[in-house]
């Protein structure tokens, strides 16, 4: 399989009037997968491998407020200055807010190469959203990935995540090391600790996970799409269990 080049995700991460650097390749059946799990259970990673992999590209709304956020001051509009401050608290953004993030970046979704969410939906109301533009733009859900972690571990990934500044690549310091400290492999640009990975708001967004987001396991199963995925290992063991719990006909 040749190996798909890593696409800057331009229309997704600065919206629809940037261009992608990278159009992904034309698939006869595009894979369209949601990725669900608690706040560090490396779903950010498993995207990353499975866009390196397989080619749909990683549409991550996290990543969306943290290419906002380094913007200026007023190159950000109200709405996005308010969501970032949701965001650092840990707190999730509102959701009219990030509706109106994901519905002008449609053609993300129709995009021929597939997708991976990452990060969305989060609540029902958004799930609920996003059912009734896909249905409208008539395209489908492959599969909803749901990554299983105990508590522990969930706290310990997400202090020892380090994130590039540049390409939002995502390494752990000691389960998913850079090859070199502090830079990255793919772009070589810096490696940061989000600020939304401090202590207290970790805490913030595991309660908001359990409390808003830990309910859509439900709403998926109900559709018959949910895939439950045990997120203990190594990147690369998570990745192939993943691919092999997606049913066989999903893969291209
Ligand atoms: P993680 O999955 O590690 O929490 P993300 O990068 O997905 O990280 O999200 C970081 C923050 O961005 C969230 O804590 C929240 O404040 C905001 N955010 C991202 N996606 C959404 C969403 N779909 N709804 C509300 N807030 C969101």
């Amino acid at each position: 399989m040749t190996v798909p080049i890593k696409n800057d995700r331009a229309a997704w991460l600065h919206g629809p009037s940037a261009q992608c650097s990278q159009l992904p390749a034309a698939v006869k059946l595009p894979l369209r997968l949601v990725l669900l799990g608690a706040p560090g259970v490396g779903k950010g990673t498993q995207a990353e491998l499975l866009h390196e992999r397989l080619g749909p590209c990683h549409l991550s709304t996290g990543d969306v407020f943290r290419a906002a956020s380094g913007r200026s001051a007023c190159e950000q509009s109200p709405a996005m200055a308010a969501a970032l401050a949701y965001m650092s608290r840990g707190e999730l953004v509102p959701d009219a807010t990030v509706w109106e993030m994901v519905k002008e970046r449609a053609g993300c979704l129709r995009c021929h190469g597939g997708f991976i969410l990452d990060g969305f939906p989060r609540t029902l109301l958004q799930a609920e959203s996003l059912r009734t533009l896909m249905e409208k733009e008539k395209i489908t859900l492959n599969a909803v990935v749901d990554y299983e972690l105990p508590f522990a571990e969930v706290v310990s990934r997400i202090s020892g995540r380090r994130t590039c500044r540049t390409c939002k690549s995502v390494f752990h310091v000691s389960q998913r090391p850079p090859q070199k400290e502090g830079v990255c492999d793919h772009c070589e640009g810096p490696l940061f600790q989000r600020e939304d990975d401090r202590k207290e708001a970790v805490s913030v967004r595991l309660q908001t996970y359990n409390r808003s987001t830990a309910p859509l396991i439900d709403f998926y199963k109900k559709m018959g799409l949910l895939v439950s995925v045990p997120a203990m290992g190594s990147p690369d063991d998570i990745y192939e269990r993943t691919v092999e719990l997606l049913k066989s006909d999903l893969i291209h």
